[in-house]
């Protein structure tokens, strides 16, 4: 099986069998083989920066109804809210003197923030900080929608396709939702000029070890700037809250196999990883991820943002944050920067 990885850290790719021999076969020693490749890639182009992005958690309100989501329109359990303008901008403010120098908007599809609401908003971010990256993140638009909010500045958008097998999307999705159109927004986003993330969750209900293989594939050929992965986690008020969360195994397995298959992507180790093991995002570095997103929500509203159960950080101030995740980058070797953090390709 080291040949495999051998192989797959030569060429940048394997067969669709071989991705899948790989993740139905691995154990402890073939994960620390894999996490040493992964990490040797991404320090070649990364060193040993890690970037940060400010998470700003602005509305819970959503139109859709995901089985696995907590701010599902079905959840009436949801402690509803959105930030006004004024809100975000403190948010921004706030990051600003942290040192985040990229903002990233995210939200249910709330169909209060209009794209002329969304265009006003963008525009002032980047007229205030001309200097940060803007990211967005909420949901299925249409192409008219995001080549607005691309012209009005935003830089980056991470929409997660959350399973390249549309069977398997129905069966996490309810029939409104179609994986076509999701994966075609990510084609849209890609050709009007966004740097695009997508992503998957590890050990949603139903997913197999051909699903996973396949993910790679899906990732060779989109070519995303990021890819957001993390492991599922059941929501207490959710169709799904009996599921079994996925692994951090399998997630830090998956995590490398993306560094070799994509060195120069930008891979976030997440909140969801942090939230089924403590040292989760450290793990998630060290097994080859290059970006950490800390939250820079206003504390009051933190609690609910809760797409799935006993998410972390959700009582600290930002400046908290902050500091907790550069100590514990500190603690295994790699540096918080406060660069832009773009995508480095050759
Ligand atoms: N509404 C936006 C933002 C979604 S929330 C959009 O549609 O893109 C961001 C991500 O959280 C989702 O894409 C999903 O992959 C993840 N997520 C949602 N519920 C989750 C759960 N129960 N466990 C783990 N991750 C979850």
């Amino acid at each position: 099986m080291k040949k495999l990885i051998d192989k797959l850290e030569a060429e940048g790719s394997l067969a669709r069998e071989e991705y899948l021999f790989l993740i139905q076969n691995f154990d402890n020693e073939l994960s620390e083989y894999l996490f040493e490749k992964a990490r040797n890639a991404r320090e070649r182009i990364y060193g040993k920066d890690v970037y940060i992005r400010g998470l700003i958690e602005f509305t819970n309100y959503c139109r859709n109804d995901c089985l696995y989501c907590g701010i599902r329109r079905s959840n009436k359990n949801a402690e509803r809210y959105r930030l006004t303008k004024d809100d975000i901008m403190v948010c921004c403010e706030e990051g600003y003197g942290l040192g985040f120098r990229t903002f990233v908007l995210q939200g249910g599809e709330d169909p209060y923030f209009t794209d002329e609401i969304m265009v006003d908003i963008i525009s002032t971010i980047k007229s205030e900080y001309p200097d940060c990256a803007l990211t967005l993140s909420i949901g299925e638009k249409t192409h008219k929608s995001y080549q607005a909010f691309f012209d009005a500045g935003a830089d980056r958008y991470l929409l997660r396709h959350e399973t390249a097998n549309p069977e398997h999307y129905a069966k996490l999705h309810p029939p409104e939702l179609s994986w076509q159109n999701r994966v075609n927004c990510l084609y849209d986003l890609k050709s009007i000029g966004y740097q695009v993330g997508c992503g998957f969750m590890v050990g949603s209900p139903f997913q197999t070890a051909e699903d996973l293989a396949n993910e790679m594939l899906f990732l060779k050929e989109l070519k995303p700037h990021m890819v957001g992965i993390g492991p599922f986690i059941a929501h207490h008020d959710t169709p799904f809250c009996n599921e079994k969360s996925g692994t951090m195994e399998l997630t830090l397995f998956m995590l490398g196999l993306i560094r070799l298959t994509l060195p120069n992507v930008l891979l976030p180790s997440t909140t969801a990883l942090g939230t089924i093991h403590p040292l989760g995002r450290e793990k998630g570095i060290l097994a080859g991820a290059n970006v950490v997103m800390p939250n820079l929500s206003p504390v009051p509203v933190r609690k609910k943002y809760l797409l799935y159960d006993n998410k972390i950080c959700t009582g600290d101030e930002s400046a908290q944050c902050r500091e907790c995740l550069q100590t514990r980058m500190k603690s295994i070797g790699y540096n918080v920067v406060t660069s832009k953090g773009d995508c480095i390709t050759e």
